[in-house]
């Protein structure tokens, strides 16, 4: 059985940075307060609280006069107004690709515009994005969203960064015959569409297809949605343990791929674990 890795499936770069800020942070101060988990991979959270890195639901959770981390997802406005009022120290980990979407979102609503963000409504990247709008925009994960909601005459709209593509143009062609004027920021980040393209070749050239990655993890959990949607069988998996040798029967390729948040070493062992479970019946 072959097995077949897809291209940028791991880490990226905004994961990667957060990670080297959290590792350095709690190298120099010791305790550190991430504002929620750091990443969405448990493996990885639990690793960082060994190093000191405690997770802390929000701003106000976190004690007076010490170190909080925000985490590539970002935050709200009130969080970096809270902060210093309460002595504490902000290392601020948010991607950049993150802030631009911020930065967006703020700019269209101060021009005035209804401010559309096309992201998951509990997701705390959305949520933040909204927050930096304003508070005035809408989460909408689809067009089907649109439905229900009165549109005024000038429309923006802005994405998640692990948004894909296909739902963005569903959004926009839905929006142009209702929307007076209408202004897009595609905010997907590179890094997710390298992704998802990397991961849709490969599903469509094997059998069956493993997305490794945290079962909270946005752009894990679209990776699942867009290689399923090829038709190949998928399973979404957080480790190696969770493979099943009944998956694998009559199967001669199958990939794998991993989210933005997902270790190299957990896509690694995926394979490892693959290829023995594979080797009996190779024998047979
Ligand atoms: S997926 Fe893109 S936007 Fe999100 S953290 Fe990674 S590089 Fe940044």
């Amino acid at each position: 059985m072959e097995v077949i890795i897809a291209e940028q499936a791991g880490f990226c770069f905004g994961v990667r940075r957060a990670l080297q800020l959290a590792e350095e942070a709690t190298a120099e101060y010791g305790k550190v307060y991430s504002l929620g988990p750091l990443i969405h991979n448990h493996q990885v959270v639990a690793s960082l609280a060994e190093a000191g890195l405690e997770v802390a639901d929000e701003i106000v959770a976190v004690p007076e006069a010490a170190v909080a981390m925000i985490r590539a997802h970002g935050a709200g406005p009130e969080v970096y107004q809270q902060a210093p009022a309460r002595g504490i120290q902000i290392i601020d980990a948010t991607c950049p690709f993150v802030a631009r979407v911020q930065r967006e979102a703020a700019a269209f609503a101060e021009q005035g515009y209804q401010v559309l963000v096309l992201g998951e409504p509990d997701h705390p990247e959305a949520r933040a994005i909204v927050a930096h709008a304003g508070g005035q925009a809408v989460i909408v994960q689809d067009c089907q969203d649109l439905a229900d909601l009165q549109l005024g005459d000038k429309v923006a709209v802005v994405c998640q960064t692990t948004q894909h593509l296909a739902n963005l143009q569903d959004l926009v062609a839905a929006l142009v015959p209702r929307a007076g004027e209408l202004r897009v920021a595609n905010t997907i980040c590179e890094a997710t569409t390298k992704r998802q393209h990397a991961s849709l070749t490969v599903a469509h050239q094997v059998d069956l297809m493993i997305v490794v990655g945290g079962y909270h993890s946005a752009n894990t959990r679209r990776l699942a949605q867009i290689c399923r949607a090829t038709g190949t069988p998928t399973y979404h998996i957080e480790t190696a343990e969770e493979i099943e040798s009944e998956w694998l029967k009559e199967v001669e390729q199958v990939g794998v791929t991993g989210g933005a948040s997902t270790p190299q070493q957990a896509i690694e062992a995926v394979a490892v674990r693959l290829r023995e479970i594979a080797a009996p019946y190779q024998e047979d």
